[in-house]
């Protein structure tokens, strides 16, 4: 297990003991609690060492960030019980925020600013989770190969016109378990599993690396469509990387199912831990990152969408344009978790 530490994060090793020495450090504030939060982030990007930053700057309390893969800090989590110094789990995907409510690791958490911040289908109905950030799961393709108006829904990466053409990546990824769970909820199990065996039949290759490299593939043209996360192509669009550059030249954005029913969106958003032993400063960073600062920080740096249409997205993304999308109860990301595990070891979609 391999974990990264933030600038502002503490030093830790694999053991709990070392954060718990390091906790000594911290002063004690006037409401009680020490003038630091420990967050345990499932988020890999470099913007939130801003974003820490400008929580300090404005607090004078420190953010020590624990980073790993979602589930390495589930199981982290559980396994230290009571004895954990997570306050606050955060992660891209609302499927893993789920999964860490279903296991009873996370606390039902409602104050007036939560409320007022996070519109209500951008959070867990029971307060366990909030959102921060808004992504939309896009359908990318190979400008000298592809109308965009043939892969304007889902659907169409399924159907016999793309056979051999399509790229995704593995079924374990949480974006793309959240892309099919979506689907569960919007037209049930089977359609759901006649959609991922039709694509999987289109597959040009096995599953295999990140969202930035299923868009390569495609603007190197072992395939002609994928489906990943829009900052992914943002990001290689603003790249120092004239390479970088030449790869978004080629493919084309297309934010599917605009008739019917919407884009597939998801959160990245965080939780107070069952046992945190600094609830208060874990609402308040939460409350800060939904807040209109860290809103006008963080959204253009990752360049995800705001979760407010009141704050302005990156320039990059009001270029993309208006879109429709999803409306569904967001732990239904999580609800149809396993059902859409079981769906793609049917299809063979590894
Ligand atoms: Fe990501």
């Amino acid at each position: 297990m391999s974990f990264s530490i933030s600038r502002r994060g503490f030093a830790l090793g694999a053991s709990a003991l070392a954060l718990a020495a390091c906790n000594q450090n911290g002063g004690a504030s006037g409401d009680g609690e020490e003038n630091f939060v420990n967050v345990y982030t499932a988020r890999h990007y470099d913007a939130d060492r801003q974003l820490y930053a400008a929580f300090e700057e404005a607090t004078g309390v420190q953010v020590r960030a624990l980073t790993g893969n979602a589930e390495q800090l589930l199981e982290r989590i559980r396994a230290e019980g009571d004895a954990t110094e997570a306050d606050l789990f955060v992660s891209a995907d609302a499927g893993n925020l789920w999964r860490l409510k279903d296991a009873g690791l996370l606390q039902n958490v409602t104050t007036p600013t939560l409320e007022q911040n996070v519109p209500s289908n951008l959070r867990d109905p029971e307060g366990a989770y909030w959102g921060f950030t808004k992504r939309a799961r896009v359908i990318m393709y190979r400008k000298d190969a592809v109308r965009p108006e043939e892969v304007a829904t889902y659907d169409a990466l399924a159907t016999p016109r793309f056979r051999g053409q399509i790229v995704m990546r593995s079924s374990t990824n949480t974006y793309q378990l959240s892309t099919l769970a979506s689907r569960i909820e919007r037209h049930g199990a089977d359609n759901a599993r006649q959609w991922a065996a039709g694509v999987r039949a289109n597959f040009a290759r096995d599953p295999e690396g990140s969202d930035t490299d299923q868009i390569k593939a495609v603007a190197a043209g072992e395939a002609q469509a994928t489906v990943v996360n829009h900052y992914y192509f943002v990001r290689l669009m603003k790249s120092e990387d004239p390479a970088d550059r030449d790869v978004a030249s080629k493919v084309g954005l297309v934010f599917p199912d605009q008739t019917t029913g919407g884009t597939h969106v998801n959160i990245s958003g965080g939780g107070v831990t069952l046992h945190a032993k600094r609830r208060g400063r874990a609402i308040q960073f939460l409350e800060y990152l939904t807040g209109d600062a860290a809103q006008n920080l963080i959204a253009p740096a990752n360049t995800e969408f705001p979760i407010r249409p009141s704050i302005t997205p990156a320039p990059e993304l009001a270029a993309l344009g208006a879109f429709v999308e999803e409306s569904i109860p967001l732990d239904a990301l999580g609800r149809h978790q396993a059902e859409a595990t079981r769906i793609f070891e049917e299809v063979g979609w590894r």
